[in-house]
């Protein structure tokens, strides 16, 4: 398989040079030169797969010949060695529980495929790889676990100070090794700035080898199509059409989604839920797209204002807003609505969800409600232990602390400082060169 580039068409590239480089030199998003189809009999059969199995069938079509199916399935094993889980609050709403990865959030899966792929492809190249990364929160701790300790890959994560959660911060700031978390005085938007800034920077691609681990990289949106197969195989009652509802920043989880529909699994809608940084919303609504400034919110992975992975939706669909709105809604809810979400599942089904959950479902009841004879998913991204006080205030229900989440909040916080401007990441980048 080769991919283009969503800004040039005509110059297309190996699977290995769209993964080790994240983005196109154009600054465009990679994309494959054709979408692959499934087989109706792999379809028939993704209930009685594991998502490892499932990983298998779809990575060999965008991997191509660059990877050897041996080499492919056991680094599926070794990455996706958690579950993907879709319970059932009623006959009609199932949750598609993201979470049950080492960071507690669905990045998990990108990044630990990702780090696979990337440390298949540096090994023999000779060269140490380093990797820049912007998180509102939940990239950062899940790529910085995905590349712990992987040799010849160093990480620089960048987060906004002041804007992440506690629990967050920790994730990020407390591993060593090859990991560097970078305090960013700014916004998430801010950060993806600098990240993008750095890939266009003639110095630093000379002097260091510079990769994304961003949701525009390919092997972060391939392992996200896994589980939307895994979810509708799970799905007993096939007589109805099904509606996923995701919880929406970057636009990367929704994306795979839209892959795995074209690539021929009946799944009928999606809605992308987004909080009041409702961009996409708005471009749904209207084809305008604004980017603007991102504003806090209680489901922070989701403040994005410029949403990256809108022009790989926009190149799916030739850029065709009839078909896209044929394939996808998109509602928005404040805090307040996200409050009351996380009250209603609670009332309604005694189920805990996180704030971003709470966005989805709120997205997919108001669907629900005007349109009958569906199974609707909501796809639940982050455990709600990561969102601990709101959620406990809202269900008034004690949360314990996953083991592996507790473990690092004792260690001490370890970061570098930056202002923000462009010139002081350089600099810093330089002095690791
Ligand atoms: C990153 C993230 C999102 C948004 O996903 P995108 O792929 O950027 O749209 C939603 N929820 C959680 C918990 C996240 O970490």
């Amino acid at each position: 398989m080769k991919y283009y580039s969503t800004k040039n068409k005509s110059q297309l590239v190996s699977f290995r040079t769209a993964v080790m480089d994240g983005l196109a030199k154009d600054g465009g998003l990679f994309m494959p030169e054709e979408i692959p189809q499934l087989a109706s009999s792999v379809i028939a059969d993704l209930g009685n797969m594991t998502l490892p199995e499932i990983g298998f069938e779809v990575a060999r079509h965008f991997a191509g010949h660059e990877i050897t199916h041996a080499n492919l399935s056991s680094l599926l094993y070794e990455a996706l060695n958690f579950q993907a889980p879709l319970i059932d609050l009623s006959e009609k709403v199932k949750v598609l529980e993201l979470f049950h990865g080492p960071t507690l959030a669905f990045k998990d899966f990108g990044a630990r495929f990702m780090a696979k792929m990337m440390e298949h492809f540096v090994q023999g190249s000779g060269r140490e790889l380093n990797i820049l990364v912007a998180t509102s929160g939940d990239t950062g701790s899940a790529v910085a676990s995905g590349f712990y300790g992987v040799g010849g890959i160093n990480v620089f994560i960048l987060y906004p100070k002041g804007k992440v959660s506690l629990i967050q911060e920790k994730q990020l700031t407390t591993l060593d090794k090859n990991i560097t978390a970078l305090e960013i005085e700014g916004t998430f938007d801010d950060c993806q700035r600098l990240v993008k800034n750095a890939f266009v920077d003639d110095d630093l691609s000379a002097r260091l080898n510079l990769s994304s681990a961003n949701s525009i990289n390919i092997a972060r949106l391939i392992p996200q199509i896994f589980y939307y197969l895994h979810a509708y195989g799970s799905i007993k009652d096939k007589s109805k059409r099904i509606v996923v509802s995701v919880p929406s920043g970057n636009l990367g989880n929704l994306t795979a989604g839209l892959f795995a529909k074209k690539m021929g699994v009946p799944l009928s809608l999606f809605i992308g839920a987004t909080n009041i940084n409702d961009v996409f919303t708005d471009y749904i609504n209207t084809a305008l797209f604004r980017p603007r400034p991102s504003e806090h919110t209680l489901s922070n992975a989701m403040d994005v204002g410029n949403p990256s992975n809108l022009e790989r939706i926009v190149d799916l669909y030739s850029g065709d807003i009839e078909n896209i709105r044929r394939d996808i809604r998109s509602y928005s809810f404040n805090d307040e609505d996200t409050r009351r979400g996380i009250r209603e599942v609670y009332e309604r089904f005694r189920y805990v969800i996180d704030p971003h959950g709470a966005v989805g479902y709120l997205a997919l009841d108001y669907y629900l409600k005007a349109n009958n004879n569906l199974i609707g998913i909501v796809v639940e991204t982050a455990h709600p232990a990561k969102f601990k006080d709101t959620v406990e205030q809202e269900t008034g229900k004690k949360i314990d602390i996953p083991e592996r989440l507790a473990a690092c909040l004792h260690k001490e916080k370890k970061s570098v400082q930056l202002d923000g401007s462009f010139n002081s990441l350089k600099e810093y980048l330089l002095g690791k060169a």
